[in-house]
């Protein structure tokens, strides 16, 4: 008997679910036209994220006071009250900043618990990233949110708290004052964030809980959002990334739970000059706004007291609704895909409608499908970065044309699948070798029941593709439209995953899409393996995966659309007295070039203080060039006094020209005893910011120049040598340099410290004032000191 007459309708079907599941993810349109005011608008949105990202608006910056002023002057038309939460942190990572957090209160009638809607309004330095999507989106998203709701004069219950907060792509320092400083931090119940790590995609619902994520599982489902996109396994993920958000901080030190909501696609313009107001797609912005305006109506008169829990959930979306069952449930769902593999088997061999050896023969071609599609991406995309160099370049690890990548490697590991699963002409041989990937997923499984329970929904389609068997054993038919039915639950829970992986965690991780896509065709070999003519659906496939590879080798360079990420620093050794350009970059280009010249040197000398980036970038090559006028700080050792057997010190440092930023380093392994830096007091250093053995004490990011006063102590055996980098942000605007601008296909490279005009010298006392090459910025200082001296007061 023939099991399958329609392979073209069965592969339309299934493309069709296909497309289903990515379509229902996240609203395909928005407002383009006025939309009632009672209602969260995605287009009145998008002009909130225009202005706020005009300009970067990063911690220091002119911009960054003209936003704050904006956002307080929003919510005053919003007829709240806000206001500014001002003071120094000292970070878990050894960020120092005084960071500005706007905040606002919607009483309720009889609050219990507050609800807070918080997003951070910083945009990151270094890149002069505009900030569209990170964070502009999210403030105003709640901006939006929140007038709709008081237009509706919704009544509630629980006091209802807006947070805009700063710093937090320095190191979380506004959430982290919020959450230790702020009186109205106790109240707060749960929290909805509102993030962004790249420019477009669904936005993902990614919890924070302390303990069982049962009672927060349930919240949300409550909350109805129209597109829920979430699962147990993606918060597994998202804590593997090297992505903290303000939320983190709320559940660590606050113990304050919470939902962020946070979109990850286009991750390339994460953090640079193209987060700007034209690559935010308003779909995503519009996804935003589905979560928040249902949920903030929701939560405004939930109880929010009782979110703890101790019993866990598993948890994922399929289109358009939201599915969740205790962990309990776990192991009764693995033994029943056990016994309904193993009976239609067994059933299969009784009636003789399967034979043991074909069965067996089954792994080959499972396996070597999994071993050539798994090792050609894994080697492949490793030989793309050898022909394609300037892919190092993007440090997101995702490359302007990921996505042609991503699905040219789905695609060559389906045309390998159907390549291995020719059958020999033997009658249903896709029934004898589907035991094989059946197997393979109950053992996966056993081990996600033990080690990764958050993983456990992958057992639905395994359950639901053993039905195709059994019905097989059963009837001894195969009817190809049930198949496709009982395909269902793996297009929807495993498809998505095959795509999101590389996006999510990068290239380099493709290898694991072609495992997961052979994977996948396992576990609908009954569907495929049925296909007449197997070779030519291999090469329909193996010819697309050939044009996706062109098409990406078509947008492999750089324009003005896909820019190409550059760096450069000038670095002065006060210590030596002499200077350098220098830059991170692997690939030079004409820009750097330009500084470094065409055979600069290694630049591993300039490395021993190694300041901090997201990916541990250093420099690469640096180049000598003359000294500039450029004014050092001056140092003053306001105390160095021996009590018992600690040496006490009292350091201040003071710029004598508008700076951004200054990292101390201990060059030694003494140890600092008590660290109080402008009043902030140090938080165990335990972040993986602190852990590259570079020595840093801190990084302070100046606002308004203010000194830096660091207290500590030594042990009085133990010697004291500090180093200290002080950078400006100004290098392509400050008159003393004439560092042209970047070509229209260059951008700055983000994550590092980027056009900066850097010295680097000793914590030495600077004894004589009158070296001071610019006194007249040395009396401004005089004066920020004397506003300083209360601070001072309550150091002491
Ligand atoms: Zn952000």
């Amino acid at each position: 008997m023939k099991t399958n007459q329609n392979p073209i309708l069965s592969f339309l079907l299934l493309l069709l679910i296909l497309s289903g599941v990515f379509y229902f993810m996240m609203p395909q349109k928005y407002d383009t036209t006025e939309a009632s005011l009672a209602e969260f608008s995605t287009k009145r949105a998008l002009e909130k994220v225009k202005t706020i990202s005009q300009k970067p608006h990063f911690v220091g910056s002119k911009n960054h006071e003209v936003i704050a002023q904006y956002l307080v002057n929003e919510l005053k038309n919003l007829g709240l009250s806000p206001t500014i939460q001002e003071g120094f942190t000292l970070s878990d990572g050894g960020t120092l900043v005084k960071s500005k957090n706007i905040v606002a209160k919607i009483k309720g009638n009889s609050s219990n618990k507050a609800l807070l809607l918080l997003s951070h309004y910083d945009s990151a330095p270094h890149s002069f990233s505009p900030g569209a999507s990170d964070d502009a989106s999210g403030v105003a998203t709640i901006l939006e949110s929140v007038r709709a709701f008081l237009y509706n004069k919704t009544q509630h219950k629980n006091d209802i708290l807006i947070l805009f907060s700063d710093a937090e792509e320095l190191g979380l320092n506004g959430a982290a004052l919020f959450v230790t400083q702020h009186q109205l931090a106790k109240e707060v119940g749960l929290v909805l964030n509102f993030e962004a790590r790249g420019s477009s995609g669904p936005s993902y619902m990614l919890m924070e809980t302390n303990k069982g994520n049962a009672n927060m599982v349930k919240a949300f489902i409550d909350g109805k959002a129209d597109y829920p996109v979430s699962n147990s396994l993606m918060y597994s993920i998202y804590k593997m990334l090297p992505n903290d958000t303000d939320l983190t901080v709320f559940r660590e030190s606050g113990k304050i739970q919470g939902f962020n909501f946070a979109f990850i696609d286009n991750h390339f313009n994460y953090h640079t000059e193209k987060d700007n107001f034209e690559n935010l797609n308003p779909n995503t912005l519009a996804h935003q706004g589905s979560y928040l305006f249902p949920l903030l109506n929701h939560f405004a008169n939930a109880d929010l007291s009782n979110l703890d829990s101790d019993d866990d959930d598993v948890y994922f979306n399929i289109p358009l609704a939201f599915v969740s069952y205790p962990f309990s449930w776990i192991v009764p769902m693995l033994i029943i895909g056990f016994v309904l593999v193993f009976t239609f088997v067994f059933i299969g061999f009784g009636k003789h409608v399967l034979r043991i050896d074909e069965v067996l023969k089954g792994f080959i071609p499972l396996l070597l499908s999994l071993i050539v599609a798994g090792g050609i991406t894994y080697i492949g995309w490793r030989l793309l970065l050898e022909f394609y160099p300037q892919y190092q370049d993007i440090l997101h690890k995702f490359t302007y044309n990921g996505h042609d990548y991503i699905y040219a490697f789905v695609s060559l590991s389906i045309a390998i699948c159907f390549l291995f699963y020719q059958n020999s002409g033997k009658r249903n041989s896709e029934m004898n070798q589907f035991f094989a990937p059946l197997f393979l997923w109950l053992l996966l499984n056993i081990g996600i029941a033990i080690y990764l329970k958050g993983a456990a929904f992958l057992i639905i389609p395994v359950i639901s593709s053993a039905l195709m068997l059994g019905i097989y054993v059963l009837t001894q038919k195969s009817n190809w439209l049930i198949n496709c039915i009982l395909a269902i639950p793996t297009l929807i829970i495993i498809a998505p995953f095959i795509q999101m992986f590389p996006i999510g965690l990068g290239l380099q991780l493709l290898f694991g899409s072609a495992i997961l896509t052979v994977l996948a065709f396992g576990l609908l070999v009954p569907v495929f393996g049925s296909f007449s003519k197997k070779v030519i659906w291999s090469a329909v496939f193996f010819l697309l995966s050939i044009g996706l590879f062109v098409k990406a080798h078509q947008t492999s360079d750089y324009t003005a659309e896909r820019p190409k990420p550059n760096s450069l620093v000038y670095l002065h050794d006060a210590n030596t007295n002499k200077s350098y350009w220098t830059t991170y970059d692997k690939n030079l280009d004409e820009w750097t070039k330009g500084y470094l010249g065409e055979n600069p040197k290694e630049a591993s000398a300039l490395n021993t203080n190694k300041l901090y980036s997201k990916y541990g970038s250093q420099f690469t090559f640096m180049n000598d060039t003359p000294n500039k006028n450029i004014a050092t700080p001056t140092i003053e050792f306001l105390r160095d006094t021996l009590q018992g057997n600690q040496r006490l010190y009292s350091i201040k440092i003071t710029p004598n020209r508008a700076v951004n930023r200054y990292d101390v380093f201990n060059a030694n392994n003494a140890k600092l005893h008590n660290l109080v830096a402008n009043g902030a007091k140090a938080i165990d250093f335990k972040s993986n910011i602190s852990g590259s053995n570079s020595g840093k004490i801190l990084s302070y990011y100046i606002v308004d120049n203010e000194p830096l006063i660091l207290n500590f102590s030594i042990s009085k055996n133990d010697k004291l040598d500090l180093n200290l980098v002080e950078s400006s942000f100004d290098l392509l605007s400050n008159p003393q340099f004439t560092v042209t601008k970047r070509k229209d296909w260059m951008i700055s490279t983000p994550f590092v410290l980027n056009n900066a005009i850097v010295i680097r010298q000793k914590i030495k006392p600077t004894p004589v004032l009158e070296d001071n090459p610019k006194p007249q910025l040395y009396r401004r200082n005089v004066a920020s000191r004397d506003s300083l001296s209360v601070r001072n007061d309550s150091l002491r």
